[in-house]
């Protein structure tokens, strides 16, 4: 059985107090770890304090990006033992954005899943397929070959904690969701992939969630098919209350 994770993206929204106040309004409404894991991935300068306002909840706390090198001289860049040093659980790897607008490769997205694993942080490693591809006929190809080369060289048990996101970037931030039986269609065409370069066993237990325009009104039947674990939100996750309903639904 797969535990539903819910996370939150929160790009390059919010000050401090509204982090704050957001931690305030959500942290004695978030239901048992046992039933949902729930996260709010944020920007790296509010990640400290957010792991402080967190601490004793059920609330855990993501990175949105890292580089892969564990020091060195990247100026700008943060690293994956800097993350594990303040606690943070979290790190996601190969979003869309970070792929288009920050040059990140499949090549970068496997040496920083690595890197995760080495310093005890669980990566959600994002794939998708732009409209162009996807009328192409391409979307399987395109995700199946961003999921195995972001996992190349990982062990089986460290693929099996992996989450994989799902986000066709023409449904990220457009109000476009992708219908709930193509994103369960294509998450099991992820799983699939998995399973031919892992083993069944591993491809049955990594959780794969949907992202893409995910809000209250969607989450529920998107949640419900057979091949989507979860939901990585961004818009929709800026608000306690919207956030609050999307857990419920996990
Ligand atoms: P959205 O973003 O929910 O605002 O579409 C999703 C994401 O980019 O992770």
């Amino acid at each position: 059985m797969r535990k539903p994770i819910i996370a939150g993206n929160w790009k390059m929204y919010k000050n401090q107090a509204e982090a704050l106040q957001f931690v305030e309004a959500v942290k004695n409404n978030i239901p048992s770890a046992s039933k949902v894991e729930s996260v709010i991935c944020a920007p790296a300068v509010y990640l400290q304090s957010l792991v402080v306002a967190t601490k004793g909840t059920d609330l855990e706390v993501g990175a949105q990006n890292m580089h892969y090198e564990v020091e060195g001289a990247f100026t700008g860049e943060i690293s994956p033992s800097q993350l594990a040093d303040i606690v943070v659980k979290y790190v996601v790897l190969g979003h869309s954005e970070r792929r288009e607008y920050f040059n990140e490769t499949d090549e970068a997205v496997n040496k920083k899943a690595h890197a995760a694993f080495a310093h005890g942080l669980t990566p959600i490693i994002c794939c998708g397929e732009t409209l162009e591809e996807r009328e192409a006929g391409q979307t399987v190809s395109k995700v199946s070959s961003q999921i195995t080369a972001a996992i190349a060289g990982l062990t089986p048990e460290q693929v099996t904690s992996v989450v994989v996101a799902y986000e066709p970037i023409w449904a990220i931030g457009t109000g476009k969701t992708a219908t709930a039986q193509d994103a369960n269609e294509t998450c099991g065409e992820i799983r699939a992939a998995i399973g031919e370069a892992v083993n069944d066993y591993v491809a049955q237990a990594v959780r794969i969630q949907y992202g893409g325009s995910v809000k209250p009104a969607n989450v529920v039947e998107l949640l419900s098919m057979e091949h989507i674990d979860g939901a990585l939100v961004g818009g929709a996750s800026l608000d306690a209350a919207s956030y609050l309903k999307l857990l419920e639904a996990g």
